[in-house]
């Protein structure tokens, strides 16, 4: 790749630069437009190459850079290459620019056929090869997918599908996409991290990186990469932040401010410190669903409730109020509604209301979400958002007393005197364990459960189905799958 794709190399390699150290796991890294997807394994070797031995998929090309062979010799194994032949097809490659002796005898010995090429840079030569695999390379069929439920996780998996060729019909009993919880002016996109390497931190550390590119990748006006402030501004918050510091040698996720930088950088006084995530910004959901269904391969029914689902032999009927369809697979992306078709324990809905304050002389030139309890957004048109209540409640109106709640948590941003224009009133679907719910449970596939933070986990999400529908390499290792599981409220008995 690197002598025959030079523009390719420096465009993987600037991906690559940009993923922070301590971020153990499988990465999904599309580029040249999506035509390439990189699955890069962080880790130590006994757990990344367990990640390789699922005998359903299979790689197309490997690539090796395991540091020099004399010095590392693990990273040249016969173990390896057997592991790499096992994961391959009849038509995989791989390159690399080593020519050790040992390293071709360990391929060779793993049933690759071998070329000694010319080098590259200050390399006389490099090693490639081809599997001698009786594995065929799976052909994707085109397939025909309906997707329940047009928010960010229906819109976003229907994009992802349909830039793969397959045909979706996606649904919604409302007159449009994101008209439910996706439905805010904004939706901060944001992680929330954790020193220790739990299935949530690396899914909340995976599923940011994956939908800050996903976004960037639209080149979209109605993705603000602005950066996200996140205030260290009680003992929890304070707490989090020093063992996250702690425990990153880099400031490529974030960068520490004090007090008086990030008052500098928010263009008002603001009393604590905290950590600025530049990779993270916000969404305007409306525009970018519609942006994500704007494709011919995506037929769009709206006001169209989907009623029932029935599977038969290899096939779904679908059926709404007045039409019934006939699809390859379905995909409920209908957040607490799920339960309509299926019984997923663990899942219920959390009410929640944003306010809108109108701008003022300072506020107006804020350009990036501050977050401390409650969020700060920068104005759409002359109103800010602030948010969001955690509320009980199943009432659809707005609630003074949430209001107030909203008002009290921005004082920590800011202090001054703000006046109130209005609000909206959504609800999240939650989990027990803060988790989505994602993958497939007797052939119906799931994505729901993004609770505060469906636009940067939805995106992995939808990735992860698409790729679980095409039957090819997934884009989450089984550390986070197992995690994601749709059934893992399940009571045994
Ligand atoms: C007040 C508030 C503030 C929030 N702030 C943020 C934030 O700053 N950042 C962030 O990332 N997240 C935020 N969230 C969370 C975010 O809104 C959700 O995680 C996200 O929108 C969930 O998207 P979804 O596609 O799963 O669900 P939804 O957007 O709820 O979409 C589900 C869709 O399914 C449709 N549907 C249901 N049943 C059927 C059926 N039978 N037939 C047809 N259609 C059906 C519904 O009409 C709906 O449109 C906030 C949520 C709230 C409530």
């Amino acid at each position: 790749m690197h002598s025959q794709y030079p523009t390719l190399a420096n465009e993987s390699k600037e991906l690559i630069s940009k993923l922070p150290l301590n971020a153990k796991g499988l990465h999904r890294i599309n580029f040249a437009k999506g035509k390439i997807t990189l699955s890069l394994l962080y880790g130590d070797l006994d757990q990344t190459l367990n990640e390789l031995k699922n005998p359903q998929i299979k790689y197309d090309a490997w690539y090796l850079d395991g540091f020099s062979p004399a010095k590392n010799p693990e990273m040249w194994s016969a173990e390896i290459a057997s592991c790499l032949a096992e994961a391959s097809h009849s038509e995989t490659t791989f390159s690399t620019y080593t020519v050790a002796g040992f390293v071709k005898k360990n391929f060779e010995r793993a049933n690759f056929s071998l070329f000694k090429l010319k080098g590259f840079g200050k390399k006389r030569s490099m090693l490639s090869g081809k599997s001698n695999s009786e594995e065929k390379k799976i052909i994707i069929k085109k397939k025909t997918i309906g997707i329940v439920g047009a928010g960010i996780a229906g819109c976003s998996l229907a994009k992802i599908l349909a830039e793969r060729g397959h045909n979706v019909i996606i649904f919604d009993k409302e007159d449009g996409p994101s008209k439910a919880a996706t439905g805010n002016p904004f939706l901060v996109a944001y992680p929330r991290l954790s020193a220790h390497d739990s299935p949530y931190a690396r899914f909340s550390l995976h599923s940011y990186l994956f939908s800050s590119r996903f976004y960037d990748d639209m080149d979209t006006k109605f993705w603000k990469k602005s950066g996200v402030l996140m205030l260290g501004f009680d003992e929890n918050s304070l707490k989090r932040e020093k063992a996250l510091c702690n425990s990153r040698k880099d400031t490529v996720l974030f960068e520490k401010l004090d007090k008086e930088l990030a008052s500098k950088k928010a263009g008002f006084k603001i009393n604590h410190g905290g950590l600025f995530f530049k990779d993270a910004g916000y969404i305007d959901p409306e525009g970018l669903c519609e942006e994500m269904i704007d494709n011919e391969l995506i037929e769009k029914k709206f006001k169209e409730e989907v009623k029932s689902l029935k599977k038969e032999s290899d096939h779904f009927h679908l059926k709404t109020e007045n039409s019934e369809y006939v699809l390859d697979h379905v995909c409920l992306c209908n957040a607490f509604m799920v339960n309509q078709f299926t019984d997923f324990q663990g899942v219920s809905k959390k009410r929640g209301q944003i306010s809108y304050i109108s701008t003022d002389k300072t506020l107006k030139n804020l350009e990036f979400p501050i977050c401390a309890g409650g969020y700060l957004s920068p104005k759409s048109e002359d109103k800010h958002l602030i948010g969001s209540s955690y509320s009980k409640s199943d009432s659809t109106e707005l609630i003074e007393e949430e209001h107030n709640e909203n008002l009290k948590k921005i004082k920590i941003i800011y202090d001054e005197k703000i006046k109130l224009q209005g609000g909206r009133v959504g609800f999240r679907t939650v989990t027990r364990d803060r988790l989505p719910l994602a993958g497939v449970v007797n052939g119906i596939h799931v994505n729901i459960g993004h609770g505060s933070k469906g636009s940067t986990s939805a995106p992995l999400c939808s990735e992860y189905i698409a790729d679980l529908i095409d039957s090819t390499t997934l884009p989450v290792d089984s550390f986070v799958a197992e995690a994601l599981k749709p059934d893992r409220f399940k009571v045994k008995n």
